[in-house]
C-alpha cells in the first residue's frame, strides 16, 4: 500500500438512470488523477429487473422476450452514443454486442429447456453492472483533466458462497485475487462492478438483489479505504420510507447497529449486509444524494452523537406468522432449539421470534413464500409430539407485515413501547405478535399487511417524526359548516408546523351531493369542486373514503341537522371513526340508543365529541366532565341555554308587544325558521338531557317538565299562521311582565337540572339583581353548583349561538381529538 488511502463511492441504479445522470458523476467524484478512489456501480435503473425478467420469459416461452432484449440493447447503445464517441464508443459497442449475443444464446437454450439453472440466472442478471461500469469509465476518461481510469469486473476477485444470512465473503481468496489483478501503486479512479461476484471455482454469481451497496463495503475493506459514500436518490437515510410517509426527517447520524436494524427490517436505502465489513474495519459510511450533492447526508459510524430515542421506523411486507401451540412444550427444555435448529438446517431464515413466558406457544415470522416448506419441516421435526397431542396446532397466518421501531436511545428509556402500541391501537391496527431484542434497539410488531402503511404513519407521527394525520369528512357545509371550513383553511398550515397535527379535509357532503379527493380538498374552492365534481350522496362510500387505509385517524364532522346522519354514529364509532357534531339528535335520542352510542365508542375505541350541542362554543360539557373526573360532586346545573329566548326576554320591556319582538327576531335570523322550535322549550329540554346524561343521570326527554311558550291553540298550523295569530298571546305575556315588574323582578326562560329534583324548563320571575337577569343579547349563562363550588357557584357565560362561535367550538373539539391522538397542542 502506498501512503495514500482509498475512498470508495457507490452509485446506485437510481443515480445512473440515463446519460445525464452518468455525466453528473465526474463533478461528484472531483479530481480523478491524484486520488485513489473506487466507484462501485449498479446497473442502469431497471436493467437488473429486465434481465431477471428475460430469463423468466424464456422459461415460459413468452413471445415478448425478443422485444425486451432489444429494448435493453437499444437503451445501452443510445446512452453509450450520448456519452462517448470514436474509438471509445466502438470499443464499448463491440464488447457490448458480444455480451448481448451471449445472453441471446443462453435465453434460447432456456427457451428450449423451459427452465434455467441458478448459474444462468446469476450470469444474465449481472450483465447490467458490467455494462454500467464500462459506460461510467468511458465518461470519466473523457474529462479534460482525467487521470488514470480503469474498470474492473468484481467477478475476477470477489469470491463468495451461500450462507444462512446471505452471501459469505471468502476474504483471503478475494484479497489475493484483487492483489494479483490490481497494481499496488494504482493512482486514479477504479470503476468497479457492483453486485457481481464469483464462486470459489470461478463461476460468475451475484451478491443478491440490491447487493451493490455490499460490494462497496467489501471493496472498502479489501482496499483498506477510509470512507464509503453511497450515492443514491434521497438526501440520506430517512425516518421512514419516503414512498409511504410524506413528512419524514433525514437522520443525520446513525450507529452501525441502528443502520443494520433499519436495513434488515426493510429500509431499502441500504443493503443489510453492507455494515459488516465497515464495522470490522471501522470505516464510516455516508449516504448522500446525487441530485443534491451539496447536502451532508447521513453518517453511519460506530457511534452516533444523535441520541434521539427512535431514529427510524420500517416495515417489511410478504411475511407470514407461524404459531406452534401445545401444552407439551411447557417447561420442556430444548423445544425452541429443536424447532429453530430444524429450520436452520433447511436454510430457512427466521425474521422474528416471540415466545410467551408460559412457553405454551412459540411464534415466529418467515417470508411468505416459505410457509409451505416451513410447515413441512415442523411437521417432520415434531411428528411424535403432534401425533401424541403435546403440540396441538401449527397455525399459519399469511399476508403479514412486520413493523420495526429502531433506535439505540430506546435502551433503558421507559414508555417507548407504550407509545408504539398506543399509537397502533389508536390507529385501529391489530398487533398479532411482538418482539423486542434484549439490546432494546428494536421493537417489532407483526401486523396485517393491509394495515402496514397506516401503522407506519401512525407510529411515525407518535414520535413526532411526522405530523399526526387526521382524515376529515364534513357533512353539512351550511351556515356553521362553511364557517368551520374557512376557519380550518386559515389554521391548517400552522397546526402542521407547530403542533404536529395534519388535518386533511378529504370529503364534503351536502344532503344531495358529495365530493371526495385522494389528497386534501382545496378549502379555498370547495364550493366549485362540489359543483363540478359532486356525485350523489352515499354515506357508506363517504365513510369508507374518510377512513382511508393509509391514514391513521378518521373523523366525521356532522354539521347537518339530519336524523339519517345521526343514525349512523353508532356504526361509525364502532368501526373506529371519531364523530364530532353540534347536532343534538343522537345525544338526546332514547337511553337505549344513547347506550348503544357509548358501546359503539368503546368497541371502536373512538371519540364522540359534541361540546357545541350546549352553549355553542362555550365550554359547558367539558366543564361538567372536568368536574366529574376530578372527583367533584355536581348538585345542580341551571341557566339560560337558549340564545333565542335569552334575546326575546332581554329585549321585551313592555314597550312593544311580545309578538312584534318574536317577528323581528325571526327576521333578523335569531330564531329557527319555525320560531316554535325555540319557543316550545324543546331545544332547552334537549340541552338539559345532554347535560343530565353527562352528569350520570338516566334522563329521557319525557322526564323534563317543560313550559312551552306556544299556546296549544297555535301548536299546529303553518309558520305564517302562527306568526299571524301570535298577538293572541300578547296580553297574557304583558300581564306576566307587569306582575314581575311590580315585584322588582324580570322574566327569564330558565332550565334547571338537579340530581334530586329532576329537570325543569320554564319562564321564571327572577330578582333584577340575579346573575341571570344581567346577560346581554343572545348570551347563554350556565351555573354549576358542586361540592367544591357551593357558596359561590361556577359560572360560564357568553354568546351561546352564532356560526362563528359554534364553528369555533367544533374546531376546538377537533383539536381536542388531535390532542387525544398525540398531537402537541
Ligand atoms: P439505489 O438505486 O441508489 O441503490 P434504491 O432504490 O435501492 O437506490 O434505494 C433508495 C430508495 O430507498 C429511496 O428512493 C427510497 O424510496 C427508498 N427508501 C426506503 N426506505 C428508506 C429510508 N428509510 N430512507 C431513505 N430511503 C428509503
Ligand atoms: N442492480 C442490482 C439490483 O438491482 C444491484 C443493485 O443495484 O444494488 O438488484
Ligand atoms: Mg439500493
Amino acid at each position: 500500500m502506498t501512503a495514500q488511502s482509498w475512498k470508495v463511492h457507490k452509485f446506485g441504479g437510481s443515480s445512473l438512470a440515463d446519460a445525464g445522470r452518468y455525466r453528473a458523476v465526474p463533478a461528484i467524484l472531483g479530481a480523478t488523477g491524484a486520488e485513489r478512489q473506487a466507484a462501485v456501480v449498479s446497473a442502469m435503473r431497471g436493467v437488473t429487473d429486465d434481465l431477471v425478467t428475460l430469463v423468466q420469459m424464456a422459461e415460459r416461452r413468452d413471445d415478448g422476450m425478443a422485444a425486451l432484449l432489444e429494448q435493453v440493447r437499444d437503451k445501452h447503445l443510445s446512452v453509450a452514443a450520448e456519452l462517448t464517441s470514436g474509438e471509445a464508443l466502438a470499443e464499448f459497442e463491440s464488447a457490448f454486442l458480444r455480451d448481448v449475443d451471449d445472453i441471446d444464446d443462453v435465453l434460447r437454450a432456456t427457451w428450449l429447456l423451459r427452465s434455467s439453472s441458478l448459474s444462468v440466472r446469476e450470469l444474465v442478471s449481472g450483465f447490467g453492472e458490467i455494462w454500467s461500469a464500462q459506460l461510467l469509465a468511458a465518461t470519466l476518461a473523457q474529462q479534460p483533466s482525467a487521470g488514470k481510469v480503469d474498470w474492473f469486473n468484481a467477478a475476477r476477485a470477489l469470491t463468495v458462497t451461500d450462507g444462512e444470512l446471505g452471501r459469505v465473503v471468502h476474504w483471503d481468496t478475494s484479497r489475493a485475487l484483487l492483489g494479483e489483478a490490481l497494481d499496488a501503486d494504482f493512482l486514479g479512479t477504479l470503476v468497479v462492478t457492483g453486485y457481481v461476484a464469483r464462486s470459489p471455482d470461478g463461476v460468475q454469481t451475484t451478491l443478491g438483489r440490491n447487493g451493490s451497496d455490499f460490494t462497496a463495503s467489501i471493496f472498502a475493506s479489501l482496499l483498506d479505504a477510509t470512507e464509503i459514500v453511497i450515492w443514491t436518490d434521497v438526501d440520506g437515510v430517512m425516518s421512514a420510507d419516503p414512498r409511504f410517509v410524506h413528512e419524514t426527517t433525514i437522520i443525520d447520524e446513525l450507529s452501525f447497529n441502528e443502520a443494520m436494524e433499519l436495513a434488515y427490517f426493510g429500509a431499502k436505502v441500504l443493503h443489510p449486509q453492507t455494515m459488516a465489513p465497515a464495522i470490522e474495519r471501522n470505516i464510516p459510511i455516508y449516504i448522500r444524494n446525487t441530485f443534491a450533492p451539496e447536502k451532508p447526508g447521513t453518517r453511519i459510524a460506530m457511534t452516533s452523537e444523535n441520541t434521539t430515542a427512535v431514529k427510524g421506523i420500517t416495515t417489511i411486507d410478504d411475511m407470514a406468522l407461524i404459531n406452534l401451540e401445545g401444552a407439551g412444550m411447557i417447561g420442556v427444555p430444548g423445544t425452541a432449539n429443536r424447532l429453530f435448529g430444524a429450520l436452520r438446517d433447511a436454510g430457512v431464515s427466521v425474521v422474528m421470534i416471540s415466545q410467551g413466558s408460559s412457553e405454551h406457544s412459540i411464534c415466529f415470522a418467515v417470508r411468505q413464500g416459505e410457509t409451505g416448506r416451513v410447515e413441512g419441516i415442523i411437521r417432520r421435526a415434531f411428528a411424535m409430539e403432534l401425533e401424541q397431542g403435546q403440540i396441538q396446532d401449527i397455525e399459519v397466518t399469511d399476508n403479514c407485515s412486520i413493523l420495526a421501531v429502531v433506535g439505540d436511545g430506546m435502551a433503558g428509556l421507559p414508555g417507548i413501547a407504550a407509545k408504539v402500541f398506543g399509537g397502533l391501537g389508536k390507529a385501529g391496527v391489530n398487533v398479532r405478535a411482538i418482539a423486542q431484542g434484549s439490546s432494546e434497539r428494536n421493537i417489532s410488531a407483526v401486523i396485517d399487511a393491509d394495515d402496514a402503511v397506516r401503522a407506519l404513519r401512525a407510529v411515525h407521527a407518535c414520535f413526532y417524526l411526522s405530523p399526526q394525520t387526521v382524515s376529515i369528512g364534513l357533512i353539512g357545509p351550511g351556515t356553521v359548516g362553511s364557517v368551520l371550513l374557512d376557519q380550518l383553511a386559515g389554521e391548517i398550515a400552522r397546526l402542521r408546523n407547530d403542533c404536529n397535527l395534519d388535518l386533511r379535509v378529504r370529503a364534503i357532503a351536502t344532503s344531495q351531493s358529495m365530493v371526495s379527493g385522494d389528497g386534501p380538498i382545496d378549502l379555498a374552492a370547495w364550493r366549485d369542486t362540489l359543483g363540478a365534481e359532486g356525485v350523489p350522496v352515499d354515506l357508506d362510500a363517504f365513510a369508507d373514503h374518510v377512513q382511508a387505509e393509509h391514514l391513521p385517524h378518521a373523523v366525521i364532522v356532522d354539521c347537518s341537522a339530519s336524523q339519517t346522519v345521526a343514525d349512523r354514529y353508532v356504526d361509525w364509532l364502532a368501526r373506529g371513526i371519531h364523530v364530532i357534531t353540534p347536532n343534538k339528535k343522537a345525544s338526546t335520542a332514547g337511553l337505549d340508543y344513547y347506550r348503544e352510542l357509548r358501546e359503539g365508542r368503546r368497541r371502536g375505541d373512538a371519540h364522540y365529541l359534541y361540546e357545541t350541542t350546549v352553549g355553542a362554543g362555550l365550554p359547558v360539557i367539558q366543564t361538567v366532565r372536568d368536574l366529574r373526573e376530578t372527583g367533584d360532586r355536581i348538585s345542580s346545573i341551571q341557566g339560560i341555554f337558549s340564545g333565542t329566548l335569552a334575546y326575546l326576554f332581554n329585549v321585551y320591556d313592555g314597550e312593544r308587544p311580545f309578538s312584534e319582538i318574536v317577528r323581528h327576531a325571526k327576521d333578523e335570523g335569531y330564531t329557527e325558521p319555525d320560531p316554535r322550535d325555540d319557543l316550545s322549550g324543546m331545544d332547552v329540554a334537549r340541552k338539559l338531557v345532554i347535560l343530565g346524561r353527562e352528569m350520570g343521570l338516566d334522563l329521557e326527554l319525557d322526564d323534563v317538565a317543560v313550559e312551552s311558550l306556544v299556546p296549544d291553540s297555535l301548536r299546529d298550523g303553518s309558520v305564517d299562521d302562527y306568526l299571524d295569530r301570535l298577538h293572541e298571546q300578547d296580553d297574557i305575556m304583558a300581564a306576566r311582565l307587569e306582575e314581575a315588574r311590580q315585584a322588582g323582578e324580570v322574566l327569564r326562560y330558565v332550565g334547571r337540572l338537579s340530581a334530586t329534583e329532576g329537570a325543569t324548563v320554564r319562564l321564571e320571575r327572577l330578582p333584577a339583581t340575579h346573575a341571570f337577569a344581567g346577560i346581554n343579547l343572545t348570551d347563554n349563562i350556565v351555573q354549576f353548583k358542586t361540592a367544591r363550588y357551593c357558596d359561590n357557584p361556577l359560572i360560564v357565560q357568553g354568546p351561546g349561538a352564532g356560526p362563528e362561535v359554534t364553528a369555533g367550538g367544533i374546531f376546538a373539539d377537533l383539536l381536542r381529538l388531535g390532542s387525544y391522538l398525540g398531537a402537541k397542542l
